[in-house]
């Protein structure tokens, strides 16, 4: 039989009485030089490591150097469909091959989220510093789940927090976790949330939450996951400039109050997905603090302008909040997969999350650091501490701040420009997105909402730019989010050019 094909047997058909006596071990030790043999490629010399290495930095070389010139939308680069044609089979395709593949079907197709001129939903870019972190983290692949395995990589992510948690304002009782997103942080916070106010079943129907029409969606879906989605829930209405109105909140709560109901939850947005409005955070902190609710703030997209004097004062009363989410992916340019939940007590986050069984008896724990795996519902983990830990103590803070910096100013210059260029503008940024859209002279509401639908499909087609839309009170609504470090004042201004230049080329169809 070839190998190949023993290879493939389970142990369980060859774990039998054939291995008895001094025959049987022989044999056994015969066929496990063989399986040996076999799985040897999974552990290539330093030749092999060097050639799979200089493949992967040139693809990446490859792609990073070509970034500035790609579509940022590219419908011609397909979906990826090339993929299916190589399946996973017994034998290896080779590096050239898999290099090919990924350069044409995986790195190409889609939104080149990397790029700068992707200002649709909320960018970030993705540091190149990160990248070497996350190498570098496969490479060792340390146990980012437990203090006893990794006091490394545990010790930088309770830094990390602590970074975050100094940054929030938040006191030396609070911590968290890294995460891989804003939504699994949110899920974190709001099991939080209800264990410390001890909800359950029974509590469900005269239970409230408090939210608005532009509460993104991860806190509705973390309520359903949470078990909660029985809840009571009520929209606060919003100011002009989509912010919570707290007099408003006041009064839902006073005849929840009246109505023998139970308020448990309010979360405000610093920085929503649709506008970036930050809720006046003060207020509602002292909304909360009277009725004993749980305050959570959603950061995940405008956390890290606390780094800028005029982020500080917009997200002025954060630091009052019962939990916050950020996400580095967002507002420190790393790339996807980073999230993080800070709970004011994170005995209160352990509380929901802290389980063991009897296979980690052997486990000793550092009572000076918390393990994730204790605040998460993660064990093993992706060690990402480093991709947010390399760049910063790499590069310092202050690259950050200028880049965050910028992206206000960015907002704020397109918010001119674009009005000069006879486009309606949302209300003045409050952070790094505006909202905006073409009235046609003499248009009804459906056809100023085709005209602008049509529009960004348009800017998208065109894929110099990368654009998205929402819809606000029923009026399609362009938005532009600054928020990639590689988003610069020629970013802007050639947006402003493709907008006028569509506009024109629209109003003569
Ligand atoms: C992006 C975002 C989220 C969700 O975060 P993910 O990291 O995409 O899971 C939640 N809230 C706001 C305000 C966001 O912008």
């Amino acid at each position: 039989m070839p190998l190949e094909e023993r290879t493939l047997r389970t142990t369980g058909t060859e774990c039998s009485p054939a291995w008895a006596g001094d025959a049987g071990a022989e044999a056994l030790r015969r066929r496990l030089r063989e399986l040996e043999e076999a799985a040897a490629p999974l552990e290539p010399d330093a030749a092999a490591r060097a050639e799979l290495r200089v493949a992967a930095v040139a693809s990446s070389e490859r792609f990073l150097e070509k970034l500035d010139g790609l579509k940022v939308f590219d419908e011609d680069t397909g979906t990826g469909l090339g993929l299916l044609e190589a399946p996973i089979s017994e034998v290896g395709i080779g590096l050239d091959n898999v290099m090919d593949l990924i350069d044409r079907e995986v790195v190409l197709p889609g939104a080149a989220t990397a790029s700068g001129g992707h200002l649709a939903y909320i960018p970030g870019g993705g540091l190149y510093h990160s990248a070497v972190g996350d190498f570098l983290a496969a490479a060792s692949n340390k146990f980012a789940g437990l203090f006893f395995a990794g006091p490394g990589p545990v010790r930088m992510e309770n830094l990390l927090l602590r970074w975050v948690a100094d940054l929030v304002g938040y006191p030396a009782s609070a911590g968290g976790n890294l995460s891989s997103g804003g939504s699994l942080a949110t899920l974190a916070a709001i099991v939080a949330a209800r264990d410390a106010h001890g909800l359950c079943g029974k509590d469900l129907s005269n239970t409230v939450v408090y939210l608005s029409e532009q509460t993104h969606h991860c806190v509705g879906k973390a309520l359903h996951i949470a078990g909660l989605a029985e809840i009571q829930r009520r929209h606060v209405p919003l100011d002009e400039s989509f912010r919570m109105r707290p007099e408003a909140l006041e009064e839902l709560v006073a005849e929840d109050l009246r109505q023998g109901l139970r308020p448990w939850l309010i979360t405000a947005a610093a920085g929503t997905t649709d506008t970036g409005a930050v809720d006046p955070l003060d207020a509602l902190a002292s909304i909360a603090e009277k009725h004993g609710c749980w305050f959570h703030v959603d950061a995940a997209y405008g956390g890290f302008f606390l780094l800028t004097e005029a982020g500080r004062l917009a997200l002025r009363g954060i630091a009052r909040s019962d939990s916050v989410v950020l996400d580095p992916h967002k507002g420190l340019f790393l790339p996807y997969g980073s999230g993080i939940v800070l709970v004011r007590q994170v005995a209160t986050l352990a509380a929901s999350h802290d389980y063991s069984g009897a296979y980690m008896q052997d486990v000793r724990t550092d009572p000076g650091e918390t393990s994730p795996c204790d605040v998460s519902g993660e064990l093993s983990k992706h060690f990402r501490a480093l991709r947010m830990w390399l760049p910063l103590l790499l590069l310092g803070l202050r690259p950050f701040r200028a880049a965050l910096q910028e992206k206000l100013l960015l907002a704020q210059y397109f918010y001119r420009e674009i009005q000069e260029a006879g486009f309606e503008v949302g209300p003045s940024p409050d952070l790094s997105i505006v909202t905006y859209r073409w009235v046609p002279r003499g248009a009804d509401l459906e056809e100023a909402n085709r005209f602008n639908q049509a529009l960004v499909e348009r800017v998208r087609r065109d894929g110099r730019i990368f654009l998205s839309s929402t819809s606000i009170d029923g009026r399609f609504t362009l938005r532009m989010a600054a928020l990639s470090f590689r988003t610069h004042r020629h970013t802007i201004d050639l947006a402003v050019k493709i907008l006028r230049e569509m506009v024109e080329a629209g109003a003569e169809r």
